[in-house]
């Protein structure tokens, strides 16, 4: 089983190549710019904070959406983690609109956001410096905020080594005839992460690669005649029939 979770990834990594995650805003640009090749690289607190806010804006939305939010948050300087903090709740709705659910999302954010400002004295790094259960374990506590999200943030801004998985991995793994399709978000990345050496780096490039898969073959109606794993995908063969 472990050389298949390994070749998994070398097909994906051949056949895209780096996904360059996660995309955050450069000083002066307003647009998130992905860094192919790059991943691992050390990042700057706001880079962090920005990861944080996509992960949560990105939750039930496609990248795009949150993309356009984080944008109007730029424009209007409320990013930073002492602004969205400081901003009335409906404005700071208003500039999120673009992510959907932005009423919720935008007092999860003013949560996360007085949360670090309270307990870690307005850096997220400071948060992220814990070991990773403990860290998990605080967000996972704050509202809004479950496993998926959290591990989104302990990976792609804390650059801890812990498997991302989503709605899409679920999809993929149990076409593949790897898992069955009720299996639970906790044994999923315990299969990963049990099959795959502890890395930030692969982990990071893995997850991206597989959103990659989903949202450009594995698609709710999967495009298996182009797909790069049509060959050893059990849902993929049954389509040559
Ligand atoms: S062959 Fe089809 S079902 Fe299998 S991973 Fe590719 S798109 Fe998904």
């Amino acid at each position: 089983m472990k050389s298949e979770f390994q070749r998994l990834y070398q097909q994906l990594y051949r056949h895209f190549g780096s996904q360059g995650w996660w995309p955050t805003t450069p000083p002066g640009e307003t647009r998130p710019r992905y860094y192919p090749g790059q991943v691992g690289r050390p990042l700057s607190e706001d880079e962090q904070w920005e990861i944080a806010v996509g992960a949560l804006l990105t939750q039930n939305t496609a990248w795009r959406n949150a993309e356009q939010a984080l944008e109007a948050l730029h424009r209007h300087g409320a990013l930073a983690l002492q602004a969205l903090a400081g901003l009335e709740e409906r404005q700071l709705a208003a500039l999120i609109r673009s992510s959907g659910y932005y009423n919720q999302k935008a007092r999860r954010l003013q949560h996360l956001a007085r949360h670090v400002a309270t307990h870690h004295q307005g850096e997220l790094g400071r948060l992220l410096d814990g070991p990773t259960r403990a860290v998990r374990a605080e967000l996972l506590a704050l509202p809004g905020i479950g496993p998926e999200t959290a591990d989104s943030i302990l990976l792609y801004a804390g650059g801890h080594p812990v498997f991302v998985v989503d709605a899409y991995t679920r999809r993929i793994c149990s076409r593949l005839g790897w898992v069955g399709e009720g299996t639970g978000h906790a044994a999923l990345q315990e299969l990963f992460m049990k099959h795959l050496p502890a890395a930030a780096a692969l982990f990071n490039e893995y997850h991206a690669l597989l959103v990659r898969l989903a949202t450009s073959y594995c698609r709710s109606r999967p495009q298996c005649a182009a797909c790069p794993l049509r060959r050893w995908c059990r849902h993929g063969q049954g389509q040559d029939h």
